[in-house]
Parts: C-alpha cells; structure tokens; sequence
C-alpha cells in the first residue's frame, strides 16, 4: 500500500518555489506577494490563515494577512477587496471562507479580480478550468492533481468516484479529473446526497475522492480491493489522550479501510497541506500574470 504522504510532496513543492523565488530575487524582480483576508474569529479559519501566511513567508513570499472583525458590514469588506484590486504591490489574494451570515459570499466571490483570485473561485475562472484555458486551479481539487500526478498515479480509463458536489472541491474535482488531461481522462461519477445505492458506486471504483464532510463516513465494505483512495475531510474529535483535546479524521475510517487500498492519502498530512501548497503555485502564477 502507497501512503500518499501530502506533507512530504507539499514540502517537495515548497521547495521547487523557494528555487523559483530566489532566481527572481537575482534578477532584481519583484516576489510574489500573498494577501488573505480573514473576517471573523472562526478558530479553524485563523488556523488555516495562519498556515497559508507561514508557508508564504517559508518560500519567501512576502504576506499580508488583514484581519477584520467579525461585525465587519458587507459593505466595508467589499471596499477591502477593491483595494487588493487596484494595489499593485499584490499579485494574489484570498477571502478566507466561510464568511459571517450577514455577508454574501457570492457577492465577495464576484468582486474579486480574475487575474488576483488565487483560490480560482470567480465564474470567470472556473469557467476557464472547465474549458481547459490557463487560470487559477481551486486549490484544493489541484492539490490533489498534483498528488495523485507525483505518485504516478494511472487515472487515465479509471473509474473514479468524487463523494461530494461543492463548489470549492467535489465539482471542479469532477471536472478535473474527467479532462483530457495527465492525471485526468478518468470516467467520472459524482455522487451526493441524493444518490441511491452510493455503496454499490463506490465498490466499483478505482479511485474514490471523499469530500463530504462526515467523519469517518466511507468504511471498508464501501470498498473494492486495490482501490486509490484519497480523503478530503477534516474533523476535529474529541480525545484526552492528546495535550490539545482533539485529533484529526477525515471523512475515511482510515484504520479499516486502508489495508485495502493500493494507495490512500492519511488525514492530517494528506490533502490538507497539498491545498496549500497549491495555493502558493497559483500565487507564482499571479505575478506572471500581474506583470
Ligand atoms: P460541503 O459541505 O460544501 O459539501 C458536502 C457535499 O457532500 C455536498 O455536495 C453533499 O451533497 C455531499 N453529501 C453530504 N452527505 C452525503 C452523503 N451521505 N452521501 C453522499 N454525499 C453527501 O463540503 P466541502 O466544502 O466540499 O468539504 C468537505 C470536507 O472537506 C469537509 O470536511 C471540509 O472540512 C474538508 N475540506 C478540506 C480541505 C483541505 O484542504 N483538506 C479543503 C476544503 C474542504
């Protein structure tokens, strides 16, 4: 069984920026500069923030992370967003989701510039993604692209099944994976809540992508031997056992389910880290566009 270790592959890629970010400093450029918004006191979103901001200063990126208050008005966060616009200091940003109920996401989604939306969230990117033009891939679905292309993994004819039909991961999942592409050329179901008999689905499949949300919720007689199985979930759990209180599951009863796998990505240390890692190749990506 292959362990598809995201930290390990994510730290390859740091890496390979890092190189790209030092040959820029040589030739007297400008380095990319990461900008992320974050509204609100939500624990897990400064959690996650706080890593983004990290990893851009670990490749040597230069970072700003606003925070604002979560009584911040609809209003005054969409006059944050116009300025990261029209600042040309800054090639790439990010709005930190979920946002407080009284602010409307599609409305901030909008707002951003195509060309700084390093999440790849705005319709005109996404577009872009589903007719297979350059743009910002959503990260954590490319994260997983990369992971799965950096194992060698043969997607090419597979049957892959995506649990999980969101905006931010199951959807472009899909279409990622059903590209003409390498890894891609899959023959692609998306299940979700309304599907019937999921079980019998997911015992067919060569590869299952999990992105529901339910702790340990694919267990291993939804699984077929030899099946690639990568885990999307994050949940905190209750656990004295550990100084903090909690551990991490993903949404795969990774215990049961992993001696049956050819290859299986673990939670934590599996797509978390590749997502940001995706994040900041998007961000590479920004400057050429910006300049
Ligand atoms: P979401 O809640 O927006 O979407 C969940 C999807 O699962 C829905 O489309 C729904 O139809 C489907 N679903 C719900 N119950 C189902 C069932 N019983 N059977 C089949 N489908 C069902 O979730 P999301 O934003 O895509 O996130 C999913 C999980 O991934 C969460 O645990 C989230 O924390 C995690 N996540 C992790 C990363 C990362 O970087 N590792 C990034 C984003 C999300």
């Amino acid at each position: 069984m292959i362990l598809l270790d995201g930290k390990a592959t994510s730290n390859s890629i740091k890496e390979e920026i890092a190189a790209e970010v030092e040959k820029l400093k040589q030739q007297g450029k400008k380095v990319p500069h990461l900008a992320a918004v974050l509204v609100g006191e939500d624990g897990a979103s400064q959690t996650y923030v706080n890593s983004k901001v990290k990893s851009c200063e670990r490749v040597g990126f230069d970072s700003t992370l606003i925070k604002l208050p979560a009584s911040t008005s609809e209003e005054e966060l969409l006059k944050t967003i116009d300025d990261l616009n029209n600042n040309d200091n800054i090639d790439g940003y990010i709005v930190q989701l979920p946002l407080p109920d009284h602010i409307d996401e599609n409305k901030v989604t909008l707002a951003v510039a195509p060309g700084k939306d390093v999440d790849g969230f705005h319709p005109e990117n996404v577009g872009r993604m589903s007719l297979g033009l350059p743009t910002f891939l959503p990260a954590t679905p490319n994260g997983i692209m990369e992971m799965l292309g950096r194992y060698n993994i043969e997607t090419s004819g597979k049957n892959c099944v995506v649990i999980g039909r969101s905006n931010i991961v199951g959807t472009p999942m899909s279409i990622l994976m059903s590209r003409n592409t390498n890894p891609g050329n899959a023959t692609v179901t998306l299940v979700h809540s309304r599907t019937k008999n999921l079980a019998e689905i997911t015992r067919r499949a060569d590869i299952i992508i999990v992105a529901l949300g339910k702790p340990k919720f694919l267990t291993a007689d939804m699984v077929g031997e030899g099946t690639v199985v990568v885990d999307v979930g994050i949940h905190r759990i209750e656990d004295s056992t550990k100084k903090s209180g909690f551990r991490l599951v993903g949404d795969v009863d990774y215990e049961n389910v992993a001696p049956k796998c050819s290859a299986i990505s673990p939670v934590p240390g599996g797509v978390g880290p590749m997502t940001i890692a995706s994040l900041l190749q998007n961000t590479l990506k920004a400057i050429s566009l910006q300049h």
